[in-house]
């Protein structure tokens, strides 16, 4: 099993990321990938780019270093009721979306109810590709209710490398990670792989999330990112690549 696909990435224009789109899709070949996606932060994290940088997204070429690049955005979850910082039709023209919950974004100590609740309501939106990071115990998940809305609303679920490392601020990841693919190998429902890199040595960098995999066995046939034919059906942008 080969993982070919990294569908969370940042540059520097995200703030607190060190590397240029360049550097990042040529160490991303180093490794191996065929496809990298790089998602900035979206315009509420502190420090990132602002709305503009993702309406002009369309100058950048989709291939550079022989890697099939995806451009487009890593939402911040607002609220509890799911409202993100970029406009549906932003983020309708964008390659690729995950949305994810920040401290300095959503705040913490919100109740597993509240949670949960915010991340149903996002993943009714289609233009939100990919649920980041749903693995931070600082964000109590109801992980069945989780993996079900990912099911009817054909939103994927990520594993992120970054969490899983040693030194990573997110709390339970490995616990909850487990707990998530177990429910989504009983439900049938597929999952993708974000490197989460801020600098470009880490693009593609799968090394824990393998192990994490290989630990578990879980089956190849549900992780999209083998395969680009496998991803397509769930960016935004699958109609360019027919
Ligand atoms: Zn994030
Ligand atoms: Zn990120």
């Amino acid at each position: 099993m080969k993982i070919i696909a990294d569908t969370h990435a940042h540059t520097l224009v995200s703030g607190h990321a060190y590397s240029t789109i360049r550097e990042m899709a040529a160490a991303a070949a180093r490794r191996g990938m065929k496809v990298q996606a790089l998602t900035e932060h979206a315009p509420e994290m502190p420090g990132t780019c602002g709305l503009y940088y993702f309406q002009n997204l369309d100058v950048i070429p989709r291939e550079i270093s022989g890697v099939k690049m995806l451009f487009g955005a890593e939402l911040n979850i607002m609220d509890t009721s799911g409202t993100v910082d970029l406009p549906e039709q932003v983020c309708r023209e964008m390659d690729i979306v995950v949305a994810s919950m920040h401290v300095p974004c959503f705040g913490a100590g919100h109740t597993i109810e509240d949670v949960t609740n915010a991340y149903v309501e996002v993943m009714k939106k289609p233009y939100v590709n990919i649920i980041g990071h749903p693995d931070d115990g600082r964000f109590p998940i109801d992980y069945e209710v989780l993996v079900k809305t990912a099911k009817e609303t054909g939103t994927l679920l990520e594993l992120n490398n970054s969490s899983l490392r040693e030194k990573s601020f997110r709390v339970g990841t490995r616990e909850n990670l487990l707990k998530m693919l177990d429910l989504c190998r009983q439900y049938d429902v597929p999952v993708t792989t974000g490197s989460d890199a801020h600098v470009d040595v880490d693009a593609g960098n799968f090394c824990n999330v393998q192990k994490l995999l290989d630990y578990c066995g879980f089956p190849e046939e549900l992780i999209v990112t083998t395969d680009f034919e496998k991803l397509k059906p769930y960016l935004n942008c699958f109609k360019t690549f027919e």
